[in-house]
């Protein structure tokens, strides 16, 4: 549904690094509720989006709004957070020493309280409407069965589906994922692209692959998939026309 408007808006983004322009006049747009895989060659930029975007890094020209209304240049790397950006870095980072529920526990609680405050109220008794959000996350993510052992106990496709779930817990406006397949076994990648699937529609998405057949999982024959290379959009529709499309074929085979 693309009435509710973009959910995030950049335009003409750029930023140089000592003159390398490492985000060359990128605009890229997506919709509320949309799932959009990001792919391109290393060094095509998609990094430093997503810095942008979090508020990493600085943009020297450009726009970026998060919604209507939420400018995003504006803000601070925190206050990015609060707006409800959740942004998944590749490797996982979830509470090894805590059981798998209370991770998700604690993230409820990450953007509201200072850390000493989260620990030492982790143990208060939780409320029905958090128990049962810990509960239906849980089921979500295809961990019930593993709620009470330690987290670090996970497999990596467990941890990675867990740490997702994590962010969801502080119910983000747009996620961001930084290649979350990568490292996981095929079994793995599928679970993950069936839970993404899952999450479409009720949350917005941005997910920087390199795994073509994940991509194609997520994208399936509809879905748009947008390709990065030298700091810009050099394609985007669905999977089966940028792959076909020659300026796509050259960058990634080079010239
Ligand atoms: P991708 O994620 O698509 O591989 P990046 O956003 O990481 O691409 O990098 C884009 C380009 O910008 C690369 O050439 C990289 O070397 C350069 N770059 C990224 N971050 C910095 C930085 N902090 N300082 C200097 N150059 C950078």
């Amino acid at each position: 549904d693309t009435s509710h408007g973009p959910i995030l808006y950049l335009e003409d983004v750029t930023v140089s690094f000592d003159g390398f322009r490492a985000l060359n006049k990128l605009s890229l747009s997506i919709d509320t509720g949309e799932l959009r895989c990001v792919i391109g060659p290393n060094g095509a930029g998609k990094t430093t989006m997503m810095d942008v975007i979090t508020g990493k890094t600085k943009l020297d020209t450009g726009s970026a709004f998060l919604g209507q209304s939420t400018d995003l240049t504006r803000l601070s790397e925190p206050e990015i957070a609060m707006s409800g950006v959740g942004r998944k870095f590749q490797k996982p980072t979830v509470f090894e020493q805590h059981p798998v529920w209370e991770n998700l526990e604690l993230a409820m609680r990450l953007p509201h309280e200072d850390s000493r405050g989260w620990l030492a109220s982790l143990r208060a008794r939780l409320g029905r409407d958090a128990r049962e959000r810990i509960e239906s996350t849980l089921t979500l993510l295809h961990l019930e069965s593993e709620a009470y052992r330690l987290a670090g106990e996970l497999s990596h496709g467990q941890k990675q589906r867990l740490e997702i779930g994590m962010l969801l817990m502080q119910r983000p406006q747009l996620l961001l994922l930084d290649e979350p397949a990568a490292g996981m076994t095929d079994d793995e990648t599928m679970q993950l692209a069936e839970l993404l699937n899952r999450l479409r529609g009720s949350c917005s998405m941005m997910v920087v692959e390199h795994d073509m057949e994940f991509v194609a999982a997520l994208a399936g024959e509809t879905g748009r998939v947008t390709v990065m290379a030298e700091g810009s959009v050099l394609a985007e529709g669905t999977l089966d026309t940028v792959k076909r499309n020659e300026t796509v074929i050259e960058s990634y085979l080079g010239r």
